[in-house]
């Protein structure tokens, strides 16, 4: 499919009755560039025989243009699988965040990967360059790309299609949503789930969505609510699904580390309470 000038994708569609539910919306796996000539591509998906068949088929398909570099968003799992065959059939480097790279090198050997710098811009034919953007948050390795001719942002799994990200450090994700902002895309390319058209607007949605979900939980804790437990009933509809209740709880730890990180809060034997 394709999404801009120089933007195409296969979409990996998952059954939903298996690991499908991990990734709704399914999967996409990015080429960019101009398809005559030489193109890039983002992530490399599951480690699945028949997902790397698909890509693989995709490009056959572009037209086998040159690969000059695969470029990795973060290293779970579900981005960095096939990157062993992919890599040795494109011949190509393989760039990723510097805090990714050992990893990465460990597994393919040679020196087929480059940690990328966070001032460099990337070729990747049709004349345009991407530019790699260190954004942790999901991951501390996490990093997104932008394209500015088409002003493409790849977003990898820090903002979502279909769904809310998994944040692990949610002080450096706020930051990071400033920094992709800041980029104004037009559209955004996520890890997983549909194009979001309209990109920029998104990325301001959410950082509003958390901030007000921060103001609720420092409200919550003001009002005298000190364990998680608390704080999810004061916040969250009362009568939540338990697995949501769980992801609930999760989401509440976050915004308190981010909080006890800002010397907002204090914990004292695992109960929170404002900070004088
Ligand atoms: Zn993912």
């Amino acid at each position: 499919m394709q999404i801009t000038d120089h933007v195409f994708s296969t979409h990996i569609l998952e059954d939903q009755s298996t690991f499908g539910a991990m990734h709704p919306g399914g999967t996409q796996i990015y080429f960019v560039g101009d398809a005559s000539e030489e193109m890039v591509m983002i992530d490399s998906g599951e480690p699945y025989r028949a997902w790397t068949r698909q890509i693989l088929d995709y490009h056959e398909e572009l037209g086998r243009p040159r690969i000059t570099s695969i470029l990795i968003t973060h290293g779970h799992g579900d981005h960095i699988g096939g990157l062993d065959r992919l890599q040795e059939t494109f011949d190509c480097p393989v760039r990723c965040h510097p805090r990714l790279a050992p990893r990465l090198q460990h597994t393919l050997g040679g020196n087929s990967v480059q940690p990328l710098r966070a001032s460099e811009t990337i070729p990747t034919g049709g004349g345009c360059t991407l530019r790699p953007l260190f954004t942790p948050g999901h991951e501390v390795d996490h990093c997104c790309y932008f394209l500015r001719p088409d002003r493409v942002l790849f977003s990898g799994d820090n903002l979502l299609g279909n769904s809310s990200s998994s944040v692990r450090d949610l002080r450096a994700y706020m930051r990071s949503l400033e920094r992709m902002g800041a980029t104004r895309p037009s559209v955004v390319c996520p890890g997983h789930g549909n194009t979001i058209i309209r990109g920029e607007a998104r990325i301001q949605q959410q950082i509003a969505h958390r901030q007000g979900r921060e103001d609720q939980v420092l409200i919550a804790v003001s009002e005298g609510a000190s364990t998680v437990d608390e704080i999810v009933s004061a916040v969250y509809p009362r009568n939540l699904r338990r697995n949501l209740r769980d992801a609930a709880a999760r989401n509440v730890r976050t915004h308190l580390a981010k909080l006890k990180q800002e010397n907002r809060i204090v914990e004292r034997e695992a109960t929170y309470t404002p900070a004088p």
